[in-house]
């Protein structure tokens, strides 16, 4: 296989239906070098199957598992010959079923991640019939054969080495013939058992798949026609950007901009393997081009916000002249697995937002992480604030910088800032309530 293979993920709107996903088919037949494609599963389902894990009867799960049917045979009844997968739908449908009815009333993580991959699996099969039935060679792949990760149900950690032996060994040989096609989101651990990424996570798999398999470009195919200067739901102001180096957009999807699940550029860079984002709706409208090198680095890129946030200020007198208090605070969170955001200190306190893109493993581990903190300290928990992260290049050392933002940022009621520690970034919380206008405002006065 050349080096020209094409990684294409559809994310869930555009698969969302039949006529959504006959034109991702046509996306895929204009560029014979799309051999691999990723779907996602069709918008909707993947929020219906976290109902049915979080459920404990079997009734309200069942109003769930209705939903998804409905969806997926919409696209089944759709097809010229819903016959040829007809019976791979009903099996699954049928699995999904005993899941719901032999599952007991709290879900294992294991089978909460089971759960959650009949979405991809369902799509996957369908999309594969719409590509037939356009008269191209297609076949549906099951991902878990390659996409290896650790035991973390809810937040897979990618095995890279054995994702890429796995990749070349059962993945490479069939794209030479055919179009295959895959699920995003899902994987198995080493004893097969299904794992997910974590949610979005399928932009994540298109990236390692393309890692492993060693593709010139990974396309992210979505509802929006690129990588906005913010989230163009918040402001008709938001400008769509031709050209982002790596570590910009790598920080503004870390930072919240939903886009891109936050690790898919670590693949694309580790290979520096160009990714193109853009629209299934108006492939014709252009998109994003993420690259290593590129021409324009403004100081201003763009804005991101990420709502819900959690802050802890940890105080003790202690902490005047001591030595070892922080690396105390940092030891329990890091052995309960959270990892934090941002960090502020002062002479007896230390203030940080905590990362909680694991989920339900992040809920289950901040209570006891912090029955230990004030066990030696005074810990405030506050609650409903957004992290807006101004995006950019030399930020931390630009001249006139700081004197621009904190006009901008003038009629502004910050709760924390954080600025210096990184070029590309500059982060401040504030209400939930507030966050959407502050960005609008923000945007206006950067980028207008
Ligand atoms: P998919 O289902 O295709 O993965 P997502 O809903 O996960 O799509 O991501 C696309 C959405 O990301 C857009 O509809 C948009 O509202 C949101 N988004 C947030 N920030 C940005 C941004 N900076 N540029 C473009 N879209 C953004
Ligand atoms: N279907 C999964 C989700 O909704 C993964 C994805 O769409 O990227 O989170
Ligand atoms: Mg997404």
């Amino acid at each position: 296989m050349s080096n020209q293979l094409i990684v294409a993920k559809f994310g869930g709107t555009s698969v969302a239906d039949f006529p959504a996903m006959s034109r991702c088919a046509d996306i895929v037949l204009a560029d014979p070098n799309i051999r691999l494609v990723a779907v996602s599963a069709s918008s909707g389902v993947t929020n219906l199957l976290v109902d049915i894990t979080k459920q404990t009867e079997v009734q309200a799960r069942y109003a769930s598992f209705e939903g998804i049917e409905r969806i997926t045979l919409a696209v089944l009844n759709a097809l010229q010959h819903p016959e040829a997968v007809a019976a791979q739908i009903n099996t699954l449908l049928a699995d999904l079923r005993n899941l719901i009815e032999t599952g007991g009333a709290v879900y294992s993580g294991a089978h909460k991640d089971l759960i959650q991959s009949f979405g991809e699996r369902l799509s996957s099969v369908l999309f594969t019939q719409v590509l037939v039935e356009r008269g191209a060679a297609a076949l549906c792949f099951d991902v878990r054969r390659v996409l290896r990760t650790d035991s973390r149900f809810g937040k897979g950690e990618p095995q890279i080495t054995a994702i890429a032996d796995l990749a070349q060994t059962h993945l490479q040989p069939l794209l030479h013939d055919q179009i295959v096609v895959t699920q995003g989101f899902i994987g198995a651990d080493e004893a097969g058992q299904t794992t997910t990424l974590g949610r979005g996570g399928s932009d994540y798999s298109a990236a390692l798949l393309g890692e492993a398999l060693n593709a010139q470009t990974v396309q992210i195919w979505t509802d929006v026609v690129g990588i906005f200067t913010t989230d163009p739901r918040l402001t008709s102001d938001a400008r769509c950007i031709n050209e982002i180096s790596f570590d910009e957009a790598a920080e503004m999807a870390t930072f919240g901009a939903k886009v891109l699940h936050p690790a898919t550029l670590i693949p694309a860079m580790r290979r520096n393997i160009k990714v193109f984002v853009g629209s299934s709706r108006e492939p014709q409208a252009g998109g994003t081009w993420i690259a290593k090198a590129v021409e324009h680095r403004p100081a201003y890129r763009a804005i991101a916000l990420r709502k819900s946030q959690t802050l802890i200020t940890v105080k003790s007198p202690e902490m005047l002249h001591a030595a070892g208090f922080l690396a105390r605070v940092f030891d329990i969170l890091s052995r309960h697995q959270i990892s934090v955001d941002l960090v502020t200190t002062s002479e007896i306190s230390v203030a940080l937002t905590l990362d909680e893109s694991t989920g339900s493993a992040f809920s289950s581990a901040i209570e006891p992480a912090l029955q230990e903190l004030q066990a030696f300290c005074e810990v405030s928990v506050e609650q409903g604030l957004s992290l807006v992260a101004v995006i950019g290049n030399h930020l931390h050392s630009a001249k006139g910088v700081t004197g621009e933002l904190f006009s901008a940022l003038e009629q502004i009621n910050m709760r924390l800032i954080c600025h210096g520690a990184s070029r590309h970034n500059l982060c401040f919380l504030v209400q939930d309530a507030s966050a959407a206008a502050v960005v609008k405002e923000l945007h206006q006065k950067l980028f207008n």
